[in-house]
């Protein structure tokens, strides 16, 4: 057995935002703040983030929101509103890479961030630079984070669930702290265990975070393969799983969502798709990329599924690009039935800068200096006055989409989501 006790060959931070799409909520209305709140799944089938004082309701992560209401009926039920989160989160991103280009975005609301080095820079103890990131983040966002270092990706997970549970939402491991802090680290909480895992690591009575780490290489090779000697390394406080800044850049966006009820209607699915698109091409324009290619996705009501694609040639994130396709998409696909959804996505991304000119482009019609500015007064427009304040003459009047058709989907502003607060 060896774990290390060297202090800070690696210093990897974990930054986790705490109750995020709730959070993201407040910051919407801050007169949540304090009431048991709950953000629900598209389509609001079931609880995805709650507020403290939901958890404290014991309203739990996933229930269906019929139960919970049933159950907890002062607590108030929310929407969710993915494209606002995902403004946050970027915001969010971008103050962590103000301190270090070393982060990796893990997921909408968390992030791995290589700190090692940062200390001489900043010339204080990772614990006060951590406090610093929370600090700057609660203070441009609104949104609390819980933090953890250590010096490995596994034990900066851990780090943080420890700190969760901190007041002051931070908590560090150094490599001397090992032996204390991974005994009181049951086996089935550390990242990348699953519930095999753990139950076959119980079966050899392994229980805790220590006596993995303290276990034979050869043995945990063998049981566990490459993968789980890997993990246990990183447990003994060394830094196998790298901070991954390349590679994060988004694949394709991907939009779906059921309607109320089924439906035969052929301007309501159309409108649908083209609520989609937009929704994706503002979140492209916001990353400076472009898709080229476009797929639509109708599903029938026994859930059988159809999908059509087209390359955009040259590459786009603007909607005239798209009309004419999607609605020749749509013709193609479009056999009488019934529909429960539909959706879009967009893929081969290039970035907005590097795009090739292409000689027999047909949509050159519009220059695409003027489709950006156009395209830049349009996000803006919406900003202020929000969705739907404009369409294209192509577009279907989205009028269509009210509220009866199309349950869930994120065509109203936010606001007029939130219910009475008493
Ligand atoms: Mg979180």
């Amino acid at each position: 057995m060896e774990i290390t006790t060297r202090s800070w060959t690696q210093a990897i931070a974990l930054v986790d935002c705490d109750n995020f799409f709730v959070s993201c909520e407040l910051l919407l209305n801050p007169k949540l703040k304090g009431k048991p709140v709950c953000v629900l799944s598209n389509n609001d089938g079931c609880v995805i983030s709650r507020s403290k004082e939901a958890k404290r309701l014991n309203i739990k992560m996933g229930e269906p929101v019929f139960l919970a209401r049933k159950r907890v009926p002062e607590a108030i039920y929310l929407s969710s509103n993915f494209h606002h989160y995902g403004i946050v989160s970027d915001k969010i991103m971008n103050i962590l890479k103000s301190f270090t280009p070393e982060v990796e975005v893990y997921s909408i609301d968390e992030a791995f961030v290589d700190l090692t080095g940062v200390r001489q820079m900043f010339k204080k103890p990772y614990l006060e630079i951590i406090k610093d990131i929370r600090e700057k983040v609660l203070k441009e966002t609104g949104i609390p984070v819980s933090i953890g270092v250590s010096l490995s990706k596994v034990l900066a997970k851990i780090a943080t669930k420890i700190a969760k549970d901190k007041s002051d939402g931070l908590f560090s491991i150094s490599g001397k702290e090992l032996r204390e802090t991974l005994p009181k680290i049951s086996i089935g909480s550390i990242w990348q265990i699953g519930h095999n895992t753990e139950s076959l690591l119980l079966k050899h009575g392994i229980d805790n975070a220590y006596k993995l780490a303290c276990q034979d290489e050869k043995w945990v090779e063998k049981t566990l393969t490459k993968k789980g000697l890997e993990l246990q390394m990183e447990m003994k406080g060394y830094s196998i799983w790298k901070v991954d800044t390349k590679g994060q850049e988004i694949k394709g966006i991907q939009r779906t969502k059921s309607f109320a009820s089924s439906t035969n209607d052929k301007e309501i699915i159309r409108g649908a798709l083209f609520y989609h698109l937009h929704k994706a091409l503002t979140e492209l324009r916001r990353k400076n990329l472009k898709a080229g290619l476009l797929s639509i996705m109708l599903r029938r009501k026994d859930f059988q599924s159809f999908s059509l694609n087209t390359i955009i040639d040259p590459p786009s994130n603007f909607e005239f690009d798209f009309t004419n396709r999607i609605n020749s998409l749509f013709n193609n696909l479009y056999k009488e039935g019934l529909y429960r959804s539909c959706g879009i996505h967009l893929t081969n991304f290039t970035s907005g800068e590097t795009e090739q000119l292409n000689l027999f482009s047909q949509t050159l019609s519009l220059s695409n200096k003027k489709k950006e500015s156009l395209a830049e007064t349009w996000d803006s427009i919406e900003q202020r006055f929000g969705k739907q304040s404009l369409r294209t003459a192509s577009m279907p009047s989205l009028n269509y989409l009210d509220k009866r058709a199309i349950r869930g989907i994120e065509t109203f502003s936010s606001f007029e989501y939130l219910p009475e607060v008493r």
